[in-house]
């Protein structure tokens, strides 16, 4: 990988995290992700950055905090489902099911 790749990718990319609203473009400029999500979303463009830094930033949280926010993410993955149920949207539901249960296997 290419330590120059960055301002490539930043270029090309219009990402957002769903999450906490984080841009693809001012995530590679600061190197910190907003939340874990970011994760998964960015992934493929955070390796390069990871790599490089050590993962200092996006790494390395604490356990107690990482649990806090599964727990939030799982409530508001339970609120948006429950909505988008109320809400008859059958594929949102779909959606937001299965990003509740990729999460519960990631712990
Ligand atoms: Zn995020």
């Amino acid at each position: 990988m290419a330590s120059n790749g960055i301002s490539k990718q930043t270029a090309t990319t219009n990402a957002v995290c769903p999450n906490c609203g984080t841009l693809l473009t001012s995530l590679l400029k600061s190197g910190r992700c907003g939340c874990p999500e970011c994760y998964r979303v960015f992934g493929d463009y955070l390796s390069p950055i990871l790599l490089k830094r050590g993962g200092r930033h996006c790494g390395r949280v604490p356990l107690a905090v990482k649990r806090e926010e599964y727990q939030n993410k799982v409530r508001v993955l339970e609120q948006k489902i429950a909505a988008a149920y109320a809400a008859g949207n059958t594929l949102l539901v779909e959606r937001y099911s299965q990003q509740l249960r990729s999460l519960k296997e990631d712990v």
